[in-house]
């Protein structure tokens, strides 16, 4: 799906969310993901797998995003200083509030790691 969108759409900025639905079995396909350009990969794996991210960061060119492996200001500084991610995207509704999610934002800042902020919504 991404090679045929990525073919169609040479030049737009490109990122997907694996919404943790992978292993680090999956490896060699993740690492196929490199050719596409994306702006970063999304969550690849399950949100306790901070080292596993860690590994895979390693292993490919793509910045990993991490989305629900940040809970908190604690979370985000293991995940840094493991170097699991290039990229944080902050909920502040699942990052215990604003405040949290200001402390996580200015220690990415200090350590040179982009945030962007996202949004949970609900299906009633
Ligand atoms: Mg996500």
């Amino acid at each position: 799906m991404v090679k045929g969108v990525r073919k169609a759409f040479p030049d737009i900025v490109l990122t997907v969310d694996a919404k943790a639905a992978y292993s680090l079995k999956d490896l060699e396909l993740f690492k196929a993901f490199d050719e596409f350009n994306l702006a970063y990969i999304e969550q690849l794996l399950r949100e306790n797998d901070i080292i596993d991210h860690s590994v895979l960061q390693k292993a490919i060119q793509t910045p990993v995003c991490l989305d629900e492996s940040i809970e908190s200001l604690e979370d985000a500084r293991q995940a840094i200083e493991l170097g699991s991610c290039k990229i944080i995207n902050i909920k502040s509704s699942r990052c215990r509030g604003i405040s949290e999610s200001i402390k996580i934002h200015d220690l990415c800042m200090e350590q040179e790691v982009p945030v962007w902020c996202g949004g949970i919504y609900a299906i009633l």
